[in-house]
């Protein structure tokens, strides 16, 4: 479970998240979706405090992270991967080689980091790339590089940051359902934030609806989207 408490950003005279508390239930896949501006991306990098907060309580799986020092946090944020919208991999490693990342920081064995590699490429579709370079993949099959590293490291959530925005509707359809596979086979929480509506009416729960910093609206999709 990831709860938010009163949690506030603000850069200079910006309220980028302004008093947030939500609670994200273990299990589900979660929507976080407002406009361009509203606030998500913050949010996104509160819930895993590659930026503290100003004020207010973030706690994950019973750990509060707004109270470790760095060190303590680095290892707790191993609980949450995290999906770019620009993939962040880098062109200079194989296929292979982007998974690896992940486990290289904490000094797996280099056997263990290979096999884990080459189970997570599995479980994205991409068993058979594994030494290829970045270049030569599309678009969605960068993404699945992305979402197999994020899932090396064997976190309990996985944190998408409009991971399909620049991605065509086919391309999409076929991340979500690998977003959906993910949370239903291995039982991660998937969070997902998106401007998209479509894209959190095809595959979530449970939803927060963000605007000016504020959640204006949160719980199952049935409760949060009225439909005519
Ligand atoms: P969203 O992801 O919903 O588009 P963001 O969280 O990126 O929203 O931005 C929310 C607000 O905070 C915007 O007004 C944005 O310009 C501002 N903001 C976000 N990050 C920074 C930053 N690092 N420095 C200054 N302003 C920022
Ligand atoms: P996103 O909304 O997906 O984060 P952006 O292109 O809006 O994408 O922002 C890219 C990066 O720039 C983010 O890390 C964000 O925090 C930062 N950023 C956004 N708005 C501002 C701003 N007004 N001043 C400084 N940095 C910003």
């Amino acid at each position: 479970m990831i709860s938010l408490e009163h949690v506030s950003k603000r850069y200079g005279d910006i309220v980028a998240v302004d008093d947030v508390s939500l609670t994200i239930p273990s299990g589900q896949v979660y929507g976080i979706v407002g406009q361009s501006g509203a606030g998500k991306s913050t949010l996104a990098r509160l819930v895993n405090l590659i930026e503290r907060p100003d004020s207010g309580r973030v706690v994950v799986d019973d750990v509060e992270l707004t109270a470790l020092n760095d060190t303590d946090l680095r290892a707790a944020r191993r609980r949450i991967g995290m999906v770019f919208q620009r993939f962040n991999l880098l062109n200079s490693r194989t296929v292979r080689g982007n998974v690896e990342l992940a486990l290289e920081i904490d000094g797996t064995p280099r056997a263990r980091r290979q096999a884990r590699a080459q189970d997570m490429l599995d479980l994205v579709g991409l068993g058979h790339r594994g030494d290829a370079g970045i270049h030569e993949l599309s678009g969605g099959q960068q993404q699945r590089v992305g979402i197999a590293r994020a899932l090396a490291a064997n976190p309990t959530v996985l944190l998408s940051d409009e991971a399909t925005s620049a991605l065509d509707p086919e391309t999409t359809a076929s991340i979500l359902d690998l977003y959906r596979r993910i949370n239903a086979e291995l039982g991660l929480t998937v969070l997902l934030i998106t401007h998209e509506m479509d894209v959190v009416k095809s595959i979530c729960h449970s939803a927060a609806l963000v605007e000016h910093g504020r959640v204006v609206e949160s719980g199952r999709l049935t409760d949060v989207i009225r439909t005519p």
